[in-house]
């Protein structure tokens, strides 16, 4: 895979900027949009942070130390709504858009700019600019080579006027510097804690130690931050709109037997087929499932939720096998199986167990990709996995 190019949009003080798409006079002003029952200040504008209104702080509070601002109670149905329509612009865009919160989305830049024939600076201006058009809300873009850096841009972007920041190759060795750590996506209060009792104040601090030594003190994260840092893709924008929510494959066998080395063989044809499937949605499934129909249309089915998410064929594979195990009579005869990936995409990213072996991982993931190369040169089915050989 090549370099990637990834924006980060985020749109500004999110819910002031839809009260003022829905009431223009509200625009330049101190603003502050209230939690539902009134409760608290959740967002503000550019002019009500100037006036000293805190994030979060109690309406009764600043009514009084703040009477100069508006406020507005949220209507988060409204907000939702606008989210959409920016979201639209932006698919519009690139076919790649991952919604990421009700104001923020990755978008995969990668290639546009021959499209637009534009730089990736451009770019971003230019669908700055569009969505300000189209929707009348303002946005900050990130741009850089991963997720957690083009994070990271979006940040910056926020604090200048043009509303854009990219970091490419050069300026990253600028930024990891200044960077600290509380200021990386994913890096919460307690890991800052500890990074600090480490020695480790900013960005450039964390890159140089090693995978090996980030795994001991942070886990599997912590070599996936380190990555993303230095510009290496860890995660990649996917499509999580369209992710299906299961996937399964099941056909008759044209007989009935009760073969349990045939049935093994057309299991792994369909997990075969779904993995595929899977992979090209980059993602991973939690939960797996097989079923067994009989001769007069008896269903069994049992399935397994998994602590890791999967998509590795032979792993997966080794799983069905025991669930087969568990449904399957010697006695019975069988017109059909199938199997059955539950969970896809929970953020799998995140939920990566902190123990999993990141060298068998990725050595695994080499070997789906190898195998998905293969086929789509050479045709389905050309690479399968611990076939029995089975003779009439
Ligand atoms: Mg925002």
């Amino acid at each position: 895979m090549g370099q990637k190019v990834i924006a980060l949009v985020d749109c500004d003080s999110f819910f002031v900027s839809c009260e003022q798409k829905r009431n223009p006079e509200l625009k330049n002003k101190p603003v502050c949009v209230l939690s539902n029952n009134d409760g608290c200040v959740i967002s503000r504008s550019k002019e009500a942070k100037l006036e000293g209104v805190k994030m979060g702080e109690p309406y009764f509070m600043a009514k009084k130390d703040h009477q100069k601002c508006i406020y507005v109670t949220a209507d988060h149905e409204y907000y939702s709504q606008v989210s959409k329509q920016v979201i639209e612009v932006l698919k519009d865009f690139s076919p790649y858009v991952q919604v990421y919160s009700i104001d923020e989305a990755f978008i995969d830049f990668t290639g546009l700019t021959k499209l637009y024939k534009k730089n990736y600076y451009n770019l971003a201006k230019l669908l700055r600019e569009k969505i300000l058009l189209e929707v009348d809300i303002p946005v900050s873009i990130g741009v850089s080579s991963t997720k957690t850096l083009s994070k990271l841009a979006s940040d910056k972007a926020k604090n200048i006027p043009c509303g854009v920041f990219l970091i490419g190759k050069r300026k990253l060795k600028k930024v990891l510097p200044q960077t600290q750590i509380s200021e990386i996506w994913g890096i919460g209060r307690r890991l800052t804690v500890s990074l600090k009792r480490n020695g480790i104040l900013t960005a450039e601090e964390l890159v140089k130690h090693s995978d090996k030594w980030l795994d001991s003190k942070i886990g599997i994260h912590g070599i996936e931050m380190r990555h993303e840092l230095l510009g290496e893709m860890v995660s990649p924008v996917s499509n999580d709109e369209k992710l299906p929510k299961s996937i399964q494959n099941t056909r008759a066998f044209g007989i009935f037997t009760s073969d349990i080395h045939f049935i093994q063989n057309e299991l792994k044809r369909h997990i075969h087929t779904s993995c595929r499937k899977l992979r090209s949605y980059q993602t991973k499934c939690s939960q797996i499932g097989v079923m067994l129909r009989t001769k007069d249309f008896r269903v069994f089915y049992t399935k397994k939720d998994l602590l890791t998410p999967v998509n590795f064929e032979l792993e997966i594979a080794q799983i069905a096998m025991e669930l087969l195990d568990e449904i399957y009579q010697p006695e019975i005869l069988y017109r059909s199986t199938g199997v059955y990936f539950g969970k896809i995409g929970e953020q799998y990213v995140e939920q990566l167990s902190l123990y999993s072996d990141t060298s068998v991982d990725s050595k695994k993931d080499n070997l789906a990709k190898c195998v998905d190369k293969l086929e789509s040169r050479f045709g389905k089915n050309i690479v399968q996995t611990g076939f029995y050989k089975y003779k009439k």
